[in-house]
């Protein structure tokens, strides 16, 4: 029986897994993206880090690779294997999937990272058993995925739950989708870094925990800074990450309005802040919310972690193929 290669593409690293068909990870690898270096070098690299862990697969022979998931942020074109726009790598238009299934001739399939991240966590993650369940990532940006009725969702061109891009004011700034005021703006850890950023140039962190540990360097501030400020009980950054807990919740009460799931998995980096993100979250959820429709749904941390969305990836095919969970 045969395995399944998922790698997932991101902004900072490339993480792949190869699962056997109960999506167990046998190997796995992770390389920096080094996106910087233009995308025919990270492809390269990408080949490379492929080649090398097929290398280490023992008895191939007797266990085929059966297929190639690659998931990553952004507007895919599943059908044609091309990413369309991707944000974190600053790429248009590459059609990696022709591109890889040429060099290792087997089938290669493109998937968003949080869609990737959704299908992983219900097929063997937190969401295992369940019908209607999201997946929420709040990561550099904010992501989701939707399995509804025991399917999963991807809409006419396959980019469906886009949902760090649902405004929650149409004042707010401008996102690099072209909209104002998304919930990535506010929560992601992208936008954590900026507001800090911004307040510590405005000269509003005075003498907080934050400023000190930053140096009172506006490019040492990271959301995982802001995290750490806030379990050391920075008031600022425990107020920055109320802020955004209340975005977020915002915005969930929309998806669970839209989509009425039985349990939401969040992930990503900034997921990692805890309770001083989710307890907003939750009570905004409650106060905004129908409340015969929010006051059942479960959330939890995602069980796969940071391997979600390779896990996801590499088991697209099966799942796209053979229509089976397991
Ligand atoms: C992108 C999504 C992605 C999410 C998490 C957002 O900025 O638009 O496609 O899933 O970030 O990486
Ligand atoms: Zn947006």
């Amino acid at each position: 029986d045969g395995y399944f290669l998922g790698i997932d593409i991101g902004g900072t690293k490339m993480l792949a897994a190869l699962v056997d068909a109960q999506g167990r990870v046998l190997i796995k690898d992770q390389q920096p993206t080094l996106a910087a270096e233009g995308e025919h070098e990270v492809i390269r690299r990408l080949i490379h880090m492929i080649e090398s862990l097929l290398s280490t697969v023992p008895n191939l022979n007797a266990h085929s690779i059966l297929s190639l998931g690659i998931a990553t942020a952004g507007i895919l074109d599943m059908k044609t294997g091309t990413i369309v726009l991707s944000t974190n790598l600053g790429w248009r238009n590459v059609a990696l999937g022709p591109i890889l299934e040429r060099k290792f001739g087997i089938p290669v399939r493109l998937i968003n990272d949080a869609s990737a991240a959704a299908l992983g966590e219900w097929i063997v993650g937190a969401g295992k058993g369940t019908e209607d369940c999201l997946y929420v990532t709040v990561s550099t940006g904010i992501g989701g995925g939707v399995i509804s009725g025991g399917h999963m969702l991807l809409g006419a061109s396959n980019n469906a739950a886009e949902i760090g891009h649902i405004s929650i004011d149409r004042k707010g700034p401008i996102c690099k989708c072209g909209n104002r005021g998304c919930v990535e703006m506010y929560a992601s850890g992208n936008s954590i870094a900026r507001l800090a950023a911004e307040d510590i140039l405005a000269g509003k962190l005075g003498t907080t925990p934050l400023a000190d540990m930053a140096g009172h360097d506006t490019k040492r501030v990271t959301a995982k800074l802001v995290a750490e400020a806030a379990s050391i009980g920075d008031p600022y950054s425990i107020a920055l990450l109320k802020e955004a807990g209340e975005a977020l919740g915002t915005a969930m009460v929309t998806i669970i309005h839209l989509f009425n799931p039985e349990i939401i998995i969040f992930g990503g980096s900034v997921s990692l802040s805890g309770d001083v993100l989710f307890e907003p979250m939750w009570s905004t959820i409650q106060k905004l919310g129908i409340e015969d429709m929010v006051k059942d749904v479960k959330m939890t941390r995602s069980s796969l972690g940071v391997e979600a969305g390779a896990v996801g990836a590499a088991l697209l095919w099966k799942y796209e193929n053979q229509a089976v969970t397991i």
